[in-house]
């Protein structure tokens, strides 16, 4: 069966930087599913799997607007250090959940860690960058009902 929109995808992958760092992968861990034409997955990468099908492997670039988006300035914020007192591993590269006005929480990144000040930005850290992906499509079927009414793969054959 070929990947097509509605089908529920298996896929083994690898997310690369431009300098062949690994990013995330599913190696030694769960193969991704995804209901197929429903987003869910980066947006470069969903029309370069329509037509694959099980034991294809491929690799892809993918320029930062087909990944995670450009790096937007504006997210990068200055913050009193005094509002992370309750941190004690604070340091650059640390990656924290805040909450927003609205009540919506997102990952931030500390990037920059002065006497006074905290550097926390809401960029994707793989944003303004160009992404390699490696796959490999596993599996490949028809979606069920269930599947389709929810918008999503039910990756055990339930619903989370
Ligand atoms: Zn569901």
């Amino acid at each position: 069966m070929k990947i097509s929109k509605n089908t529920v995808v298996t896929l083994e992958y690898t997310l690369k930087d431009q300098n062949g760092e690994v990013w995330e992968t599913s190696q030694g861990d769960e193969p991704w599913v995804y209901l197929h034409g429903h987003g869910g997955i980066i947006p470069g990468l969903e029309p370069e799997l329509i037509g694959k099908q099980a034991g294809d492997k491929f690799s892809k670039t993918l320029e930062p607007e087909q990944a995670y988006g450009p790096y937007e300035p504006d997210l990068a914020n200055s913050v009193p250090r005094s509002a992370f007192v309750d941190i004690d591993n604070l340091a650059e590269g640390l990656r924290l959940s805040a909450q927003a006005e609205d009540g919506s929480t997102h990952t931030v990144t500390v990037t920059k860690v002065t006497e006074d000040t905290v550097t926390v930005d809401a960029n994707h850290p793989m944003a303004g960058q160009s992404v390699v992906v490696d796959v490999e499509v596993k599996d490949v079927r028809p979606a069920t009902p269930e599947e389709l009414s929810h918008g999503h793969a039910h990756a055990s054959g339930s619903c989370h």
